[in-house]
C-alpha cells in the first residue's frame, strides 16, 4: 500500500474529461420516467440542446427518481446524466441548493468549493473556459429548479 498521491492537474483534467465523455455516451436514467410527478423542459437555442427532466417526488418531498430525455451536445447530456445520479434520494430543498451550487460553480471563478457529495460535478467546471458552454452545462440544473417549483413554462437560456 502506498499513500495516495494527489493527481497532477492535467491528469485530473483527463479524468474529468473521461467522466464527461462517459456520461455523454452512456447517459444514466435516460428516457421517460414512469409515474413522474414533476417535469420541466429546458432549451438552449444557441447550441440546440433540448431536454425534458422528470422527477418522481414522494410525499415527504424527497426525490425518489429522476430521469431525462432529449438531445444535445455532449456537455448538456453529461450534465443532465450527472444530475439524475446526484439528486436521487435527496430532498427537493437540497436539490435546489445543489442546483444553485452547480450554477455558481459554472459561472464563477471557481473559488467556491463544492460540498463533498458533489465532487463529481467538478468535472463540469472545465466549461468555465468556454463561456458558450456554460449554458449547455447549466441547462439541466435550471430545469431541475423549474421542475421542483412546478413551473409550466420551459426554461430557456435565452430570454
Ligand atoms: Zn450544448
Amino acid at each position: 500500500m502506498t499513500a495516495m498521491e494527489p493527481l497532477p492537474q492535467n491528469e485530473l483534467r483527463d479524468l474529468y474529461r473521461e467522466l464527461i465523455l462517459d456520461h455523454a455516451r452512456n447517459p444514466r436514467h435516460f428516457g421517460k420516467l414512469e409515474n413522474a410527478s414533476h417535469q420541466a423542459d429546458g432549451i438552449n437555442p444557441l447550441c440546440g440542446d433540448k431536454l425534458r427532466l422528470y422527477l418522481r417526488v414522494d410525499k415527504d418531498e424527497r426525490i425518489a427518481a429522476a430521469a431525462f430525455e432529449g438531445s444535445g451536445c455532449a456537455i448538456s447530456v453529461a450534465s443532465a446524466s450527472l444530475l439524475t445520479e446526484t439528486v436521487a434520494g435527496i430532498s427537493c430543498a437540497e436539490a435546489k441548493d445543489y442546483s444553485n451550487d452547480v450554477i455558481q460553480l459554472l459561472v464563477e471563478d471557481g473559488s467556491k468549493e463544492l460540498r463533498p457529495e458533489l465532487h463529481k460535478l467538478n468535472a463540469l467546471a472545465g466549461v468555465r473556459e468556454f463561456p458558450a458552454r456554460v449554458k449547455c452545462a447549466s441547462l439541466a440544473w435550471r430545469a431541475l429548479c423549474s421542475a421542483i417549483d412546478n413551473e409550466n413554462s420551459p426554461i430557456s437560456t435565452e430570454h
